[in-house]
């Protein structure tokens, strides 16, 4: 048998690609990684934590205005500097987390591009290690526009080192990050215009929720303009002028693209050696995440799949079991939970009631647009909405979705009982916590 440095090779320092080196070396495995960035990859350095610090750090604005009818007054003021600042030191200290991690588990860790010479043997920064497998987890980056002045366009990245705040944000897509980034920057006094190419925004979520929240970030000041697309982005002095397919021009500080995110891929030398790539760049991989060279494997974003945090750990974990292990640990794709953290923020699990009704042979759906008794005294009168979506032949719930404050970690909540096969006579009979927003769930008729 061939000798190999190791049995692991991991190319790409990420949520799942530290995972899977994690379980692979508890297992016993000689496992080296490599990263050319912090450690962490998008989630921890310019993703899911960055961005929520900033939602919690946006919100303010609204509960310190909320406090008024508390009884609470005064000035408050915001220093987009020090929130920078302070997320700055507490990624600083994820990285750290991360490396100790790695330290502990007894795994190598190299530093540098990596690129693959042959489908046993990577070179890192000049020099060649070789292992018996290779697992890909480089993740993605943000996709830019193919527009004359697509140099101007920025992205997502972008707004983790925004030096100062914009006057005016041009977001372009109504995806997950520009909803998300378009209410942080709201918040926060920005005037946020969205342009999006679709009839709604939040294309394949529940109907009703895409209407709830374009109504309610419209509320909050954010200006929505739906079929439309930016053709064209021109310097002009200090803005950028945005010229629109319905021949309008509208001027920004900081015209920000959302529009997906493509598989890092290019330059790791997978095409030479035959990896089979998809129509976008992705790694295609079996159920195993095997790609078409056998040593080859790949999780997460760069397989151009399930682009969450969560997943792309599930996965790192059933590949570390699958060829290192015994256990026979798998990811179930279905009804996978997940949140937009927008303001207010919308979660769901399971069926849209639009998809229920292609799947199922009958549906009954329960629905409540109520204000919440934080609410109650404030001068905001966001609303919430939650709507539960039943598969009439067997009771059984079949979607759960909610847009209001909370909604994420109610939703993971019911995410464990759709998985234990709950019905609505389960949720019918389970007691309420009064009075919170979680209670309507569990009170629908
Ligand atoms: P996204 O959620 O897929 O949204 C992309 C948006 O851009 C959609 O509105 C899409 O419109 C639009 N779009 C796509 N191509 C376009 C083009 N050429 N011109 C104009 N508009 C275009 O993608 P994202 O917001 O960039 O986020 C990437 C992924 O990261 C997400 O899919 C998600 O999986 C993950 N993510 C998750 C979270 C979370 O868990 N909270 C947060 C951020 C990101 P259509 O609807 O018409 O296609």
């Amino acid at each position: 048998m061939t000798h190999h440095d190791y049995d692991l090779i991991v190319v790409g320092a990420g949520s799942g690609g530290v995972r899977a080196a994690r379980i692979a070396s508890e297992l016993g495995a000689r496992v080296a990684i490599c990263e050319m960035d912090r450690l962490g990859g998008t989630c921890v350095n310019v993703g899911c934590v960055p961005k929520k610090l900033f939602v919690y750090g946006s919100h303010f604005a609204y509960d310190l205005n909320d406090a008024r009818g508390y009884g609470w007054s005064g000035e408050p003021s915001f220093d987009w500097r020090r929130l920078l600042e302070n997320k700055n030191r507490e990624i600083a200290r994820l990285n750290a987390i991360y490396f100790e991690l790695l330290e502990r588990a007894g795994i190598e860790l190299f530093r540098g591009r990596a690129e693959l010479v042959d489908q046993n043997t990577v070179r890192i920064e000049g020099a060649e290690r070789t292992a018996t497998r290779i697992l890909i987890s480089t993740g993605g980056r943000p996709r830019r526009p193919d527009i004359p002045g697509a140099e101007l366009a920025l992205t997502s990245n972008a707004v983790f080192t925004l030096a100062a705040l914009p006057k005016r944000m041009l977001v372009v897509g109504a995806g997950y990050i520009a909803l998300e980034l378009g209410s942080v920057f709201c918040a926060l006094g920005v005037e946020v215009t969205i342009v999006h190419r679709g009839e709604e925004i939040l294309r394949g979520f529940d109907r009703d929720l895409r209407c709830h929240l374009h109504n309610e970030l419209e509320a909050k000041g954010v200006r929505i303009v739906l079929e439309t697309q930016v053709e064209e982005l021109r310097k002009r002095g200090p803005s950028i002028e945005a010229r629109l397919d319905n021949g309008d021009t509208l001027e920004t500080d900081f015209p920000l693209f959302a529009i997906g995110r493509t598989p890092n891929t290019l330059g790791l030398g997978l095409e030479a050696l035959g990896v089979e790539l998809g129509t976008r760049g992705g790694i295609v991989v079996d159920d195993d995440y095997t790609s078409s060279v056998p040593s080859i494997h790949a999780v997460g974003d760069v397989t151009d799949r399930v682009q969450l945090t969560p997943v792309a750990i599930g996965e790192g974990m059933h590949f570390a079991h699958r060829f290192f292990g015994e256990s026979e640990f798998r990811i179930d794709y279905r009804n996978i939970p997940t949140a937009v953290f927008c303001q207010p923020e919308l979660a769901t699990v399971g069926l849209t009631e639009e998809e229920a009704w292609h799947h199922c042979p009958d549906v009954r759906v329960y629905r409540s647009v109520f204000t919440p008794l934080k609410l109650a005294m404030s001068e905001r009168k966001e609303r919430t909405i939650i709507k539960l979506i039943v598969n009439a032949e067997d009771d059984r719930v079949v979607g759960c979705h909610m847009a209001g404050h909370g909604a994420a970690e109610i939703i993971q909540g019911l995410a464990v009982a759709m998985k234990a096969g709950a019905t609505k006579a389960v949720f019918d009979a389970t007691i309420g916590i009064h009075p919170t927003s979680a209670e309507e769930f569990v009170t629908l008729r």
